[in-house]
């Protein structure tokens, strides 16, 4: 049997652990295509067992490397990569929900593909878990943990620039664990963060709020708030890639080898479809929709 393995979109910690997983069970039987639908297309396909290292299983990046391809979407380039790709009995695709679109495209080509959600944004549809997204808040609640201590030893507020695309989910989640005191998710209620903020001053506390990218430059949130109460208290921290480099988590670990063990044995029953984590985060496959 040939087993292609591609990750796409954007790394996540965990990826290299379901990466090491597949190899460890099909060995010389495993490819992969570098840096995702554009090894595809440009015929980038080598065999696993030279890249994948038992030293990086608990690692976070992606040893087959990752990358965005606008061009999958284009007819003709699509068309190379579905060649390429019906090399192979089965391929694995390891990415987000613009990934999984590119998945179906191949599955609905005639190509046996199982898509696993590889991202920290937690976007997938029908999915209630995806690789990355433990690490990922982890990194956020580091953040707020290392960073608040200083604000409030100034009397400050904090502002904190959250991962997620156009989803809000590694935001709630921190913001549920660490108690903030106000969570944008998707827009910025300036008065309700100026209420929050003064609540805690009046108490001689600092406020954390916690924003989703995407929504406005984090910058100018502040200098507006700073505006509106009148004196310079509000700064800003921007966690960023701590949240894809981070060491992967004990659940993203373990959640890694959840997918690989359905992976596996998807495969070795000759089943395409969705590799999809439910609501007790028991890993089963589904059709694509
Ligand atoms: P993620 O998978 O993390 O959501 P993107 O949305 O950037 O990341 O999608 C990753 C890649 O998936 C895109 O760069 C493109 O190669 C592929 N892709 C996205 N949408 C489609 C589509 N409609 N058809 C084919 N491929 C797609």
């Amino acid at each position: 049997m040939k087993i292609l393995l591609l990750c796409s979109g954007g790394d996540a910690p965990g990826m290299n652990r379901f990466i090491y997983d597949i190899y460890k069970e099909f060995q010389n039987e495993t490819y992969y295509a570098a840096a995702g639908f554009d090894g595809l297309i440009n015929g980038r396909i080598y065999p696993l067992k030279k890249v994948v290292k038992e030293e990086d299983k608990n690692k976070a990046g992606v040893v087959i490397k990752t990358s965005r391809c606008p061009e999958f979407k284009e007819k003709k380039y699509f068309k190379v990569g579905m060649e390429n790709a019906k090399k192979f009995d089965f391929v694995v695709i390891c990415g987000g929900n613009g990934s999984e679109r590119g998945a179906k495209e191949l599955y609905e080509n005639g190509v046996k593909t199982l898509f696993v959600p590889g991202t920290i944004d937690n976007d997938v549809a029908d999915n209630y878990y995806s690789i990355g997204f433990s690490t990922a808040v982890k990194e956020c609640v580091y953040a707020v943990q290392n960073v608040m201590p200083s604000i409030e030893s100034m009397n400050r507020s904090c502002l904190f620039e959250i991962m997620g695309r156009e989803c809000s989910q590694i935001a709630t989640k921190t913001a549920k664990i660490v108690k903030a005191d106000y969570v944008a998710k998707d827009k910025i209620e300036y008065e309700k963060i100026v209420d929050a903020i003064l609540r805690k001053h009046e108490k001689g506390k600092s406020a954390t709020i916690l924003i989703r990218e995407n929504l406005e430059d984090i910058e100018k949130v502040a200098k507006t708030l700073n505006k509106m109460l009148g004196i310079d208290i509000v700064k800003f921290h921007i966690v960023g890639r701590t949240q894809r480099g981070g060491a992967p988590t004990k659940e993203e670990l373990e959640m890694a080898d959840k997918f690989a063990a359905a992976t596996i044995k998807a495969i070795k029953k000759g089943q395409a479809g969705r590799v999809l984590a439910n609501k007790i985060l028991k890993v089963e496959i589904k059709d694509f929709i």
